[in-house]
């Protein structure tokens, strides 16, 4: 069994507690990441940072960290108003190359999810009303959540109507959604990764497949981590 854990906010208060497992995987390129980075880096454990490519976005590296937002908030901000100053610029991802127990890794492009039917429920966040409202969808009777889209065929919405995916809509989403992560890594990082985090730990034997036989991933992180 692994003594994996996995972590979105960086805080102060947690980063001791870190140093106690084999492996710490950061979640989603946060800008708390990058700022606490001198004191992971003294933890002497190997630390994952955990990139969905389209979060980050071009820009300086910063100082000052700004008001901790809770999750919530920031993915509000991110989904329903396009800021993104919450999350890492690439000249701040590129400058962890430097630390010997870092890891820049892919944790998918869009960190997408889809929706699932059955019961309405898992889908009161804000940012989630507002996200989908936004697509011209606001009747959740028969939703019940939220699967990664890399994983569940699920529904769009296309002009305000549910249309399920089938598994060639299913394929050709994980062809583009990795491709352009790998195009981002080789672009922005000069790297060719073979490591990969699942989005929300979600995973599939037909995802894993396709990572493995047409990009040439070779070790899958997800299932086996703790949460803190
Ligand atoms: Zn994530």
């Amino acid at each position: 069994m692994s003594n994996y854990v996995y972590v979105h906010d960086v805080t102060l208060g947690i980063i001791d507690e870190l140093g106690g497992y084999d492996k710490v995987f950061l979640d989603d390129g946060l800008y708390s990441h990058y700022y606490y980075r001198d004191h992971l880096s003294s933890l002497n454990v190997p630390i994952y940072f955990s990139i969905p490519t389209s979060f980050i976005y071009n820009g300086c590296v910063r100082r000052h960290f700004p008001k901790f937002k809770e999750p919530s908030v920031y993915m509000y901000e991110y989904h329903c108003k396009n800021i993104k100053s919450n999350f890492m610029t690439w000249d701040e991802v590129r400058s962890l190359k430097k630390y010997d127990n870092f890891y820049i890794v892919p944790h998918s492009h869009y960190h997408r999810t889809i929706l699932t039917n059955g019961r309405c429920e898992n889908i009161n966040d804000k940012w989630k009303r507002c996200l989908y409202k936004n697509k011209g969808f606001d009747c959740f009777d028969i939703i019940s959540g939220f699967r990664s889209a890399l994983v569940e065929n699920g529904f769009e919405i296309i002009s305000g109507k549910l249309h399920k995916r089938n598994m060639n809509d299913l394929y050709d989403f994980i062809i583009r959604d990795t491709q352009l992560m790998m195009d981002m890594f080789l672009y922005e990082l000069d790297d060719v990764p073979h490591d990969y985090v699942f989005p929300f730990n979600h995973q599939s034997d037909f995802l894993i497949d396709i990572l493995g036989n047409e990009f040439g991933f070779n070790n899958f992180y997800g299932k086996d981590r703790n949460e803190l």
